[in-house]
């Protein structure tokens, strides 16, 4: 089949499809050059940015269960987007702890008095061994994972021959929170990305942190805003089934409506949905995107504290609910929303990722599904490839997924395709 590939045009049809930060961001760069046409699935604009609200006392409370945190070194682009549209934002605090079967082990990173809140456990040589262990992680890690790009993080530990409790009560459910991924998949994830992103985050020093923001208000607020400066065909509950490609154009074929052509296709929904409705993706594209596939993760807005640690003096903005005891088939994490975006205390609010024990159903405000990008060392090799399919047959790819998975990463591919496209943001 002939397929057109062309530079784009200013004033050409363009299709963008998914509405998340890497949709809009497209959809906000492209729209006052081309003719762009944003599809989304939903009825809502927003993907994972998604503000609920919570009623209590006749006050509505607005709540972020999807993106929720971002700071100012390792998310530029996105603060200078919230700069440019004057979002307010508000200082968060991010600290994580770790809560072993309901309570058995626990710590927190908080404070020093949350690390050492288990008095038994400085009689155990297993926690003194952990000290060291991440001692020694937070200075190794770059040289060890720079000598091996494609060392996975099992490796790593074995390498270092770091003890169970480093990697059971501390590497594995860090990570596996900050991924939303199970400790069996964050043993397949490529070290080296783990240890690049620990690094520049600020996680590996053992002095201080960034200081982490949240959007005042919630997310919904960003979106508003960026909505308002658009202006494009919006097309909300239009789940797109099929894209192909050919001579005469690229056809979009939506849910219940006629096929529309286009010149140009963004497809800046996950890797996996793309590859389902690319009808004629060719061998690069496929092994692009199946190599990166996503899981689903169950989220749930509650009011039930018995998903915090025990001992509140291990109370953090992120917790993991570890079980030992069984297989661990998906990260357990709850979310203090109050901390997190400072919430008043007489409402706690807590965000769990797929509980690990029944939530009474009078604690809970909503549920919601999302899917996460899971990494292995194919991802590494799909993001260095990325590039070579990009623009092939006027088609071109965005997401989460084309970096770590947040909401920079999503932002970052979308300003990309734009550069590509012929079109830069208004900053540097
Ligand atoms: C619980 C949770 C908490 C998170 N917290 C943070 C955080 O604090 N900070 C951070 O940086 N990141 C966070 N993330 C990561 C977040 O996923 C990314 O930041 C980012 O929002 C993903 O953006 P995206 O545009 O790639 O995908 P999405 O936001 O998922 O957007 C994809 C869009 O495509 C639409 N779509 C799908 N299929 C079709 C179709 N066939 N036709 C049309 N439209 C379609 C979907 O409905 C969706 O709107 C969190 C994620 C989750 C789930």
């Amino acid at each position: 089949m002939v397929q057109r590939t062309s530079l784009p045009k200013r004033g050409q049809k363009v299709a963008v499809i998914g509405s998340g930060i890497s949709g809009l961001g497209a959809t906000w760069l492209l729209s006052p050059h081309f003719e762009v046409t944003l599809f989304e699935a939903t009825g809502r604009i927003g993907g994972h940015a998604l503000t609920v609200s919570v009623n209590r006392n006749d006050m509505e409370i607005p709540v972020d269960i999807g993106f929720i945190v971002f700071n100012k070194v390792n998310y530029p682009n996105l603060t200078k987007l919230f700069d440019l549209l004057e979002v307010p934002i508000q200082k968060s605090n991010m600290s994580f702890a770790v809560t072993v079967n309901e309570g058995e082990f626990e710590y927190g990173s908080g404070n020093i008095g949350a690390f050492f809140s288990y008095p038994t456990n400085l009689l155990k040589p297993a926690f003194w061994e952990l000290f060291l262990d991440i001692f020694t992680f937070c200075k190794t890690a770059v040289k060890d994972t720079a000598s091996d790009p494609n060392m996975s993080v099992e490796e790593l530990i074995r390498r270092r021959n770091f003890g169970k409790w480093f990697e059971k009560y501390y590497l594995l459910p860090m990570s596996g929170a900050i991924w939303s991924t199970p400790r069996s998949e964050m043993l397949k994830f490529p070290a080296n990305l783990l240890v690049k992103f620990f690094e520049h985050h600020g996680l590996l020093s053992l002095t201080g942190q960034y200081q982490w923001w949240t959007v005042s208000g919630g997310s919904k607020n960003y979106v508003q805003k960026l909505m308002a400066q658009i202006k494009a065909n919006i097309r909300l509950n239009a789940p797109v089934e099929a894209v192909q490609r050919s001579s005469e154009g690229i056809s979009v074929k939506t849910k219940g409506q006629e096929v529309e052509t286009f010149d140009h296709i963004i497809f800046a929904c996950h890797s996996n949905t793309t590859l389902e409705i690319l009808k004629d993706s060719n061998s690069e594209e496929h092994s692009i995107l199946s190599s990166i596939p996503y899981r689903s993760n169950r989220i749930i807005l509650h009011q039930d504290a018995s998903l915090m640690p025990k001992r509140k003096a291990c109370w953090s903005s992120w917790v993991y609910l570890a079980n030992t005891k069984g297989d661990e088939e998906q990260a357990s994490v709850t979310y203090w929303m109050n901390s997190l975006q400072a919430i008043p205390m007489k409402t706690p609010l807590f965000a769990t990722l797929n509980p690990n024990k029944t939530i009474p159903e009078e604690s809970i405000f909503v549920e919601h599904i999302f899917e996460h990008p899971q990494y292995d060392y194919r991802a590494v090799q799909a993001h260095e490839n990325l590039p070579k399919i990009q623009g092939q047959a006027n088609t071109w790819f965005c997401g989460a997924w084309a970096g770590m998975g947040f909401h920079e990463d999503g932002f970052l591919s979308a300003i990309k395709v734009a550069r590509m496209m012929g079109v830069n943001p208004p900053w540097n």
